[in-house]
This record gives C-alpha cells, sequence and structure tokens, in this order.
C-alpha cells in the first residue's frame, strides 16, 4: 500500500481509514469458498432449472485459463475458473447455470439456449465475458499510479 508523499497527518489518518473501510468492504464482499458455491449452484438450479440439475460438487480450479467453466455430467461436478473471483455475481451465477445446463443438455444448441433464456441476465453476462476477453487482447495502457514507486 503506497500512501502518497507531502500528506499532513490529519489528512494520513482520514486516507488510512478510508482504505481500511475500502479493504473491510472487499472482505465482507468475499469470494465464495467450494461448500457455498455448490448451495448457490443447487439454489440457481431450484430457481431457474426447477431444481433439475442436480449438482455433486462445484469447485473453483485455478489450472483453467481457457474456459469459464466446465462440467462432467457423469460425475455431477462442475468447476469454475478463479479468475471469475471478484466478477459481479450475475456474471458468476450466469457461468454456474451455463455449466448446470450442461448436466441436462449437451452442446450449444437451442434446447441449450432455451434453457438458459429463462436466466434475465444470460446477454448482459455474455457481453461482461466477452468484453474482459476483448480488454485483455488490447495493448495495455500504463496502470494509474504506475509510476509510484514501492518503497
Ligand atoms: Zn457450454
Amino acid at each position: 500500500m503506497l500512501i502518497p508523499a507531502r500528506m499532513s497527518e490529519a489528512e494520513e489518518r482520514r486516507w488510512v481509514g478510508v482504505m481500511l473501510d475500502k479493504l473491510a468492504a472487499q472482505e465482507s464482499r468475499g469470494v465464495l469458498g467450494d461448500r457455498e458455491l455448490t448451495e448457490r449452484a443447487l439454489h440457481l438450479s431450484e430457481q431457474y432449472f426447477d431444481g433439475r440439475a442436480r449438482p455433486r460438487s462445484v469447485r473453483w480450479v485455478t489450472n483453467q485459463n481457457t474456459r469459464w467453466g466446465s462440467c462432467t455430467p457423469s460425475e455431477g461436478s462442475i468447476r469454475l475458473s478463479h479468475r471469475l473471483q471478484g466478477m459481479p455475481e450475475y456474471v458468476v451465477d450466469y457461468v454456474l447455470l451455463h455449466e448446470l445446463a450442461h448436466l441436462l443438455v449437451p452442446g450449444h444448441g437451442p434446447a441449450f439456449w432455451r434453457l438458459l433464456e429463462a436466466y434475465p441476465r444470460t446477454e448482459r453476462a455474455r457481453g461482461y465475458l466477452e468484453g474482459v476477453v476483448a480488454a485483455a487482447r488490447l495493448p495495455h495502457p500504463p496502470a494509474a499510479g504506475e509510476a509510484a514507486r514501492e518503497e
């Protein structure tokens, strides 16, 4: 954490307070553990697929860099890329629903997308993920504050 130079003590205290609040907010937003993730998937299945998709396990994986999610229908297992962590909840929910739908319908035919139509944010979430992929291909502008040096 960098503290800009030439801050008065009062300013510094206020700034540290703001930063601590931000950190606390980040923590409470938190990342779901694997058990909560499985519960979330069951809840989504209940809500959008009448509970027909019944995953046995849902977990985060760090070895999946070309796909957001994957599933093994015969095992009822779903894996989500850790790159989704920190993305908006509706995006993670979409990827969960996408993999849940694959437990019911293999491939991406019309029957598959008909299932996903039940979730009102499918298009928005797909747009978000496309944006993430596109942004990763753009040349990087210097990040704000990049000139600052860590001591
Ligand atoms: Zn798929």
